[in-house]
């Protein structure tokens, strides 16, 4: 499995997983246009895509949807109070002559081609916001994108246990955004339990998520105000290093990730090892 970000923040979001010659977009808050160059920058035929997760209704994340569906007629897969908010939008189902409408319930994975995907319910300010755990169907690899999340609760940390990458929201310092330019009123929608995700709570999750299978940690949806990337990564970095992890630690800039990575399941390289050490 394989994982490209191709955009992180609150201009627009999206990333793709590619498994077994099949690819998953989450996200598309790209139009089409950049999406399409960001696509084939490394080397993936926007037409290749068999589908997009979409994780909530909000523009940064749905921005392209419309008409990267009208072209390409990918499947939207999400919750169903996400549909219903992306019909308002004017993304419609099938029958409009868009979309198709694959609805996620929560905490139960659905099978899309090579993939495996399982929507979660998370905290934040949208229609019915969902976290994503993307299983590559035939190795079993596991990859878990939450951005957009006010607090990481149980049933995240629970969805989340044992996955092999994880792309999680370290979206403000505390500090700077209550010493920040924004009116009172952000402040407060920001930092709210259905708001975003903050550097030190994004820490704490870590800390609980980090295990020795987990080879890859991207932080995602970094406030360009509110945030730096060094801050988020000293933050993440302290946390990481109490648990004792020693994965691969990546900063989303606003325009993804330089290069894409390869995710493995942990889950099956710990069996093939049992398997080698009985022989
Ligand atoms: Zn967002
Ligand atoms: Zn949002």
């Amino acid at each position: 499995m394989k994982v490209f970000v191709l955009a992180s923040g609150s201009t627009a979001n999206a990333l793709v997983i590619e498994a077994a010659g099949e690819r998953l977009l989450v996200d598309c808050g790209l139009g089409p246009r950049t999406l399409a160059t960001r696509l084939r920058s490394f080397g993936i035929p926007p037409e290749s895509v068999g589908g997009v997760a979409i994780t909530h209704e909000h523009s940064d994340h749905v921005h392209g949807l419309k008409k990267a569906c009208a072209k390409w007629r990918w499947p939207v897969l999400t919750s169903a109070g996400t549909h219903a908010a992306l019909a308002e939008l004017g993304v419609r189902g099938s029958t409009g002559g868009g979309a198709r409408r694959i609805v996620l319930p929560h905490a139960q994975a659905v099978a899309h081609g090579a993939f495996e995907v399982m929507g979660v319910r998370i905290p934040h300010d949208a229609a019915e916001p969902m976290a994503m755990v993307v299983t590559c169907r035939s190795s079993g690899a596991r990859v878990a994108v939450a951005t957009d999340i006010g607090e990481v609760s149980g049933t995240v940390l629970r969805a989340f246990e044992k996955v092999d990458a994880l792309v999680l929201e370290s979206n403000h310092d505390m500090g700077m955004l209550v010493r920040g330019p924004y009116p009172p009123h952000l402040k407060q929608r920001i930092a709210a339990r259905t708001g975003h995700l903050s550097n030190a709570d994004c820490g704490a999750a870590l800390a609980t998520l980090a295990h020795r299978g987990l080879s890859h940690i991207v932080l995602a949806h970094l406030s360009e105000v509110n945030n730096t990337p060094e801050v988020a990564q000293a933050s993440a970095g302290v946390a990481l290093r109490k648990a004792g992890w020693r994965g691969k630690l990546a900063i989303a800039a606003p325009d993804g990730l330089a290069s894409g990575f390869a995710v493995g399941s942990h889950a099956d390289a710990e069996r093939q090892l049992g398997l080698a050490l009985e022989a």
